[in-house]
């Protein structure tokens, strides 16, 4: 739109310029001529000559006031070009129409001398060029303020205003996102403490009796199912009534805390070592043979006489076992409806060693 009307604007400059010169050019009153001579003034036209002379010369203004403001002030016209050009012209031509006559009969014509002098109307043609330049450097200053405008116009603009608020915001809330995270982080970290703690003995630190009853139960029925071994040891520190009465509860907990230490470090990962109540341990060992399950709870029973206490050196303790090996791939096994009836099984194993000395294993298995 903006070029459009640019480039009309600039037509019609030009025209009204074009027109200025040619008028002028042949016009008996640009010159000052006399009315009576030449030219006739054009009458009814008048108005409309005058109009463009008038128009023109509002539009020659700038470099009017350039030209004899500037360069004449400056310089002598006389020195300076199209002054010195005209002023050298014009007496040559005066000379030539006095002392030649050939020149005469060519000059003698007003309209040829007024074109002549008319053609010195430079103004208007330097007009031409002036507006010829305006117009890139109207669109340069128009594309640079442009620019600076409207980079000012975002810079103040309330959408920039806003979006300050909007980055504010979302800082805040990407700040805030951080602490929730840690916040759940921190709450993560203590509901997995907390599921540990449901299923831990708080004095022995080994599992507690609610997770072996899950872990038996779970275990026997998987073992049951899918027709795999199950091993299961009841542990049962021997005498400690009497560890209790000689050295009182307090060490009584702390050889309870010891020999729990050693069940759990002797079990393998695969296995759970529980605190089945009081003075009594139980390890469920799934899939595990005889020998196997043997072997594990034989490692507790060799360690648990070299347990050394700083309070008295010469306290010495140990433990009896009883295991009970379960195959569910026989009938046997499969007949053995819960893990009760391996618990008892084991108790026998375990009473038996009471009673034949203590501080020893037995074993029984059912389907092996
Ligand atoms: P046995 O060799 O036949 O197993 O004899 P025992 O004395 O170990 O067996 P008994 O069942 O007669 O005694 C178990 C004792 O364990 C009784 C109880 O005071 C003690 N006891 C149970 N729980 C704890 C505990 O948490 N801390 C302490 N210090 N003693 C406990
Ligand atoms: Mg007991
Ligand atoms: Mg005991």
């Amino acid at each position: 739109m903006y070029r459009i009307i640019k480039n009309i604007a600039q037509w019609i400059i030009l025209i009204l310029l074009w027109c200025r010169y040619f008028t002028a050019l042949w016009d008996p009153l640009a010159g000052g001529q006399d009315l009576s001579v030449g030219m006739a003034p054009y009458r009814d036209w008048r108005p409309f000559i005058d109009g463009i002379y008038s128009f023109s010369g509002y539009l020659m203004w700038p470099v009017n006031t350039l030209y004899n403001g500037l360069l004449i002030n400056v310089f002598p016209p006389s020195d300076w070009f199209p002054g010195i050009y005209m002023a050298n012209l014009l007496a040559m031509l005066q000379g030539m129409y006095t002392a030649v006559p050939q020149a005469q009969i060519i000059l003698a014509s007003d309209t040829i001398r007024q074109a002549m002098v008319g053609y010195m109307d430079f103004l208007p043609l330097l007009s031409m060029g002036f507006y010829c330049l305006l117009g890139p450097l109207l669109d340069v200053c128009i594309d640079l303020f442009k620019n600076v405008f409207w980079n000012l116009f975002i810079e103040m603009s309330f959408t920039k205003r806003k979006e300050g608020r909007y980055q504010e915001a979302l800082e805040k809330r990407a700040a805030d996102l951080v602490k929730l995270n840690v916040e759940f982080k921190n709450l993560s970290k203590e509901n997995s403490a907390l599921a540990q703690s449901v299923i831990t003995d708080e004095l022995t630190k080994v599992y507690n009796k609610r997770f072996f009853i899950e872990k038996i139960t779970y275990e026997f029925n998987q073992a049951k199912s899918k027709k795999q071994l199950l091993a299961i040891a009841m542990v049962d520190i021997d005498h400690f009534k009497k560890l209790n009465d000689n050295y009182g509860h307090l060490m009584g907990d702390k050889v309870l805390k010891a020999v729990a230490q050693v069940a759990k470090s002797s079990t393998p990962n695969d296995c759970f070592c529980c605190r089945f109540g009081g003075e009594e341990f139980s390890v469920i060992m799934p899939k595990k043979t005889l020998e196997e399950a043997t072997a594990i709870i034989a490692k507790v029973h060799q360690n648990l006489p070299l347990l050394r206490f700083e309070e008295d050196a010469n306290l010495r303790t140990s433990a009896s076992f009883g295991i009970c090996v379960v195959d569910f791939k026989t009938p046997e096994g499969q007949a053995l409806t819960s893990y009760e009836e391996m618990l008892k099984l084991a108790d026998d194993g375990l009473y038996k060693a009471k009673l034949n000395g203590r501080n020893r294993i037995e074993s029984c298995t059912v389907g092996e």
